[in-house]
């Protein structure tokens, strides 16, 4: 995986470039969410659950099908939230699908069940640029775990700034 932080990136760059009017808060909070929860599957390790499992990391809940269901899922809550059902499956579903792309970019670990659960093929995206990020959130706090952060800002955080800023600065001039 990417680390857990680094998945913020792409839901917070899109409520930046599309801002509040069409990513309330509520929403904001629900992609959030989307863009996390594909790492539930890690609960598996724990379990008993082996790692190339369907089910196990990096596999259904990394995938794209999984992605647009989760969306449209959630995207039944844009209403209370206040947000307009199709921006919401649209946020939800590209924070739900940036996980497995970004997992897919690591240079660690077993590829991702894109298609799941009509293939469980595991596949990486052909650019593995991302350092993979410990299992164990207290490596982060090492030599390497500094090397994980420096390629996520470089390779996450600096493309989605650039992103947010460039939508916020369109719709300043719109
Ligand atoms: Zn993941």
């Amino acid at each position: 995986m990417a680390t857990p932080l680094s998945h913020l990136a792409v839901p917070l760059a899109l409520g930046v470039a599309l801002g509040p009017d069409l990513v309330p808060p509520g929403l904001l909070a629900l992609a959030v969410v989307c863009a996390l929860l594909p790492d539930v599957d890690a609960l598996g390790l724990w379990l008993g659950i082996p790692y190339e499992h369907p089910l196990g990391h990096r596999g259904f809940t990394h995938s794209l099908p999984f992605a647009v269901a989760l969306a449209g899922a959630s995207a039944l809550l844009a209403p209370a939230v206040g947000a307009d059902p199709r921006v919401a499956f649209w946020v939800l579903a590209m924070s739900a699908a940036s996980h497995g792309l970004l997992d897919g970019m690591t240079n660690g670990g077993l590829g991702i069940a894109f298609f799941s659960p009509f293939s469980h093929r595991r596949r990486f995206l052909p650019w593995r640029v991302i350092e993979v990020s410990p299992l164990r959130p207290s490596a982060l706090f090492t030599r390497r775990g500094l090397h994980v952060l420096r390629s996520e800002m470089r390779w996450i955080w600096l493309p989605c700034g650039a992103a947010a800023l460039l939508g916020a600065a369109l719709r300043g001039l719109g």
